[in-house]
């Protein structure tokens, strides 16, 4: 009994890899013909800017190495959202997404 299960782990351990595998290849898969690590970047167009913000907590330390205390600050930063052109190195089409990328 305990070997099956070891089994079983071992199975959906395999598969739980596989999965963040295809995850991780996702973005780079072209649409039309289905091949991985297909896309390259041809063009990137800067569409709108927006201010965001987060809270990040600062701890505080003593001499000691000790934390003494923390507090939360709001940080503001700015998105920015692209299109972003691609083209599949394969069947040769194009490909426009759009993205975002926060610079704190
Ligand atoms: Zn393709």
């Amino acid at each position: 009994m305990e070997v099956f299960i070891g089994i079983l782990a071992l199975i959906l351990g395999i598969l739980f890899i596989i999965f963040c595998f295809k995850m991780a290849l996702k973005p780079s898969r072209c649409p039309y013909c289905g091949k991985n690590l297909a896309l390259v970047e041809n063009d990137r167009v800067e569409i709108k800017q927006e201010k965001v913000s987060r809270l990040e907590t600062h701890n505080y330390y003593n001499k000691q190495g000790k934390k003494t205390g923390s507090r939360e600050c709001r940080v503001y930063g700015t998105r920015k959202y692209y299109q972003v052109n691609y083209y599949c190195k394969y069947c040769r089409k194009e490909i426009i997404r759009s993205e975002h990328f926060d610079i704190y």
